[in-house]
């Protein structure tokens, strides 16, 4: 991963994750910051810096520790070892968070946040799923940190109950012989190739993602897909269409036979647009006006017609091409 500049605490070289960055980048420029949440220099950049603001990674001490509870594919939401992501999906729901500053961020109290997590897992009054994946893509922070890999076995070993993350990035063989003791389920995100080109930007190919979810569930890893989002784009039923049949053909049989569904739809929002038409002026224009409606916040969700047109035509597709699909839910 090259970055241009890093934006750093300087506390957070007094940890070893901190050290071991400092080593790994240290013929680049670092510039120390009083904190990762509020770099005035960087606030300031107009939306059409999106890009190069994505090329800096910053470095910094997560501060807050509280998990929140959730009803979808786990129980809780943990605030984990990064937030932000150097991809540029045009819809990334981090922008919704962070705006144009959703940078990489790197947590170097790496050690606290995962203790911390077995602990509370050791706690909890039943047996839960934790995601730790709902504030970037650990696949890609792991290039860097190799934070995964220590979650996988530290959990594997002593937590209790699962943890879970989505991502976009084939970036896997590390993890394939780590003892995760079958406590870790990998969601792989999936969009048609057309989109993840156009849309999708800086993330790994359908069929590189196929594949790793492929070799993740040989690893015996629990596995998940996400069909997601899903954007309607001119030809989509076309698009999605291939996209289950893709799957059909290359998906493992193991894969098939264990997996669970998730379909999401794009949710979009007044940030992203005003983000993306200066950012990103030749890319498809996701706002679209006919058929979408507002909800709360400046935010965008496809009008309940289209969307449930939508739903029917994937749940008829799966159901088509795959025996007894377990969809989980579809939102
Ligand atoms: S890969 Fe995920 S976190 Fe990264 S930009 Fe895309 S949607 Fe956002």
């Amino acid at each position: 991963m090259k970055y241009k500049k890093i934006y750093y605490e300087p506390e957070a070289l007094n940890y070893e994750l901190g050290q071991k960055l400092r080593e790994r980048y240290n013929n680049i420029e670092w510039l120390p910051i009083t904190s990762h949440n509020n770099i005035e220099e960087l606030r300031k950049k107009d939306n059409k810096d999106f890009i190069e603001l994505k090329k800096y990674l910053i470095i910094g001490i997560r501060k807050t520790h509280k998990y929140v509870e959730n009803k979808k594919s786990s129980d809780y939401l943990v605030p984990f070892t990064s937030s932000g992501c150097s991809a540029m999906c045009l819809y990334c729901y981090l922008v919704c968070n962070y705006n144009k500053c959703s940078y990489l961020r790197i947590y170097a109290n790496n050690e606290f946040i995962i203790s911390n997590l077995i602990k509370k897992s050791i706690k909890a009054k039943e047996t839960s799923t934790f995601e730790i994946g709902s504030n970037s893509d650990l696949i890609l922070e792991n290039q860097i940190t190799g934070n995964l890999n220590k979650v996988i076995e530290e959990f594997g070993e002593k937590g209790r109950g699962f943890i879970t993350f989505p991502t976009k990035f084939n970036m896997v063989d590390k993890l394939l012989n780590l003892k995760h003791n079958g406590k870790t389920i990998i969601r792989m995100s999936l969009n048609p190739q057309y989109i993840i080109s156009k849309i999708e930007i800086g993330t790994s190919s359908l069929i590189n993602r196929i594949n790793a979810i492929n070799k993740l569930c040989d690893a015996g890893y629990k596995v998940g897909i996400l069909i997601a989002p899903v954007i309607f784009v001119e030809n989509w039923k076309e698009l999605y269409f291939e996209l289950i049949q893709k799957l059909k053909n290359k998906l493992s049989y193991k894969v098939k036979q264990e997996m669970f569904i998730e379909v999401i739809f794009m949710t979009y929002s007044y940030v992203h647009n005003a983000i993306n038409e200066q950012a990103f002026p030749d890319k498809i224009k996701l706002y679209n006006k006919k058929l979408m409606t507002g909800r709360g916040k400046g935010k965008y969700i496809y009008r309940k017609e289209y969307r449930d047109d939508a739903e029917k035509f994937i749940r008829s597709e799966l159901n088509k091409n795959f025996d007894s699909p377990n969809i989980i839910y579809v939102v």
